[in-house]
């Protein structure tokens, strides 16, 4: 099982194996051990379709000279090109979307499922201590450059009590930090027959979940529908970090209605600051998008000034991509890709700048720390404020246990890295002997 893409497709490739694993079918850990190479694909931007490209031809080699014996693609680059794909690689066994687990265990297995069989539970490809819930599948929002409600659908909200069931399962397995994760997670539950708020999600996981998981993590917040329930649901419990990744794209108005993004920059500003006000001390990841049709000077200097202001704490630039069938597609893609990669660079120098200096100021705290991993003599951990792969990290002048928390006097800092020493927990101190780094 090759899985490419975002977290939400790893989500998928986790329900596939575990429903391979409650079907007997063995696990192996590279592809030139197995029979069956399944690829998850991701279709979104460029260089994430080349990449998912590659993979497949790559396994097509293995099919070619006899390694293996099937080859099986998945995922949205499969969802939106399954032609072109079984065209121009006819290695390919067969074809599926991102939701066709059972479907996939059958071809796999000659298996059958009845359409009421329970849903497979995952087999985690994540370190055991911390766990993706997906709270809903596609999105209603049709922001312009954006190609993936034409690959996911519409927004489908899961229904609380099979998210909790789920939360809990995991939390039983040794999860201590779900991370919260959809397209659009600020708009969960629209779309349910009874109306339901991603705050009454919070709240319904915060009662259920047993005191073992520390951390509830959200992603992928809408400026827009970032409510003030939300805002106070946050607020009100403990569990849920003082974090929130919320892509905000850009922030000249101009460029903004014509992402068709639901807000302008002064709604942004005042959305944020009431979240600030509620949460003192938040961490606010943001994602945005450089080199966007139309975008002038001035449009970019706007971006960087709001960027500035805001000080967001973490940061990630996209260069626009053109997507099919996109309504910006129909606009002029004019903005040269060396003006692109200009743009990109000047924010994220900005951004290393607030980093630099954010991180400084702590040097001398004192910080709860999860541990992600564990070398010789170091471990590696994150603060609350800090997603897995994709935020910084915390690096501990000793060897603590995968999966504990514990508590790190910050000693030195650089843009993206603190670096600290151990000061109390977890009770158990690892002799380093049992460590495991390869669990899926
Ligand atoms: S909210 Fe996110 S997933 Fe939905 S259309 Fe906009 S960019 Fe795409």
């Amino acid at each position: 099982m090759i899985s490419l893409g975002c977290a939400k497709a790893l989500v998928d490739s986790e329900i596939l194996l575990g429903g391979l694993k409650q079907n007997e079918v063995e696990i192996t850990e590279s592809p030139e051990e197995a029979e069956t190479v399944v690829v998850n694909t991701c279709g979104f931007l460029d260089i994430a379709r080349e990449e998912s490209v590659e993979t497949i031809l790559q396994a097509a080699e293995l099919k070619k000279s006899g390694d293996i014996k099937q080859l099986v693609v998945m995922g949205c680059l499969s969802e939106r090109y399954p032609d072109e794909l079984t065209k121009e690689i006819p290695e390919t066994d067969r074809i599926f979307g991102s939701n066709n687990h059972r479907d996939i265990v059958t071809f796999i297995t000659g298996k059958e499922f009845a359409k009421d069989d329970p849903l497979f539970f995952r087999s985690l490809m994540t370190p055991n201590h911390y766990a993706y819930l997906k709270i809903a599948e596609g999105c209603d929002n049709g922001c312009s450059f954006c190609s993936i409600p034409i690959m996911r659908g519409l927004q489908k909200s899961r229904p609380i009590s099979a998210i909790v069931d789920e939360a809990q399962r995991l939390a039983e397995n040794g999860v201590k930090e779900l991370l919260i994760i959809a397209q659009d997670s600020t708009s969960y539950g629209w779309d349910l027959p009874e109306k339901k708020y991603l705050s009454d999600l919070i709240y319904a996981l915060d009662k259920s979940l047993p005191e073992s998981v520390k951390w509830l993590r959200i992603h992928y917040a809408h400026p827009a529908h970032l409510s003030q329930r939300i805002i106070d649901a946050m607020a009100a419990t403990n569990r849920v970090c003082n974090y929130l990744d919320m892509p905000i794209q850009h922030a000249s108005d101009k460029i903004l209605t014509s992402m068709r993004r639901g807000l302008g920059k002064e709604k942004m500003r005042e959305r944020i600051q009431r979240l600030r006000d509620a949460n003192p001390g938040i961490a606010l990841r943001t994602t945005l998008i450089v080199g966007y049709p139309g975008e002038t000077e001035a449009d970019f200097n706007e971006l960087y000034d709001f960027v500035k202001e805001i000080r967001f704490d973490r940061l990630g630039v996209f260069t626009y991509s053109e997507e099919d069938d996109t309504l910006a597609a129909q606009l002029n893609d004019d903005v040269p890709p060396e003006v692109k990669d200009e743009r990109k660079a000047v924010i994220l120098d900005l951004q290393a700048e607030i980093s630099a200096e954010n991180n400084q100021a702590l040097i001398g705290q004192t910080l709860d720390v999860l541990v992600d991993e564990v070398g010789e003599s170091v471990s590696v951990g994150r603060t609350e404020f800090d997603s897995p792969e994709v935020d910084q990290i915390v690096h501990i002048n000793s060897v603590v246990e995968k999966g504990e928390f514990c508590k790190v006097k910050i000693e030195d800092a650089n843009e993206f890295e603190l670096i600290g020493s151990l000061v109390s927990g977890p009770d158990t101190l690892c002799t380093g002997s049992t460590l495991r780094f390869d669990e899926w």
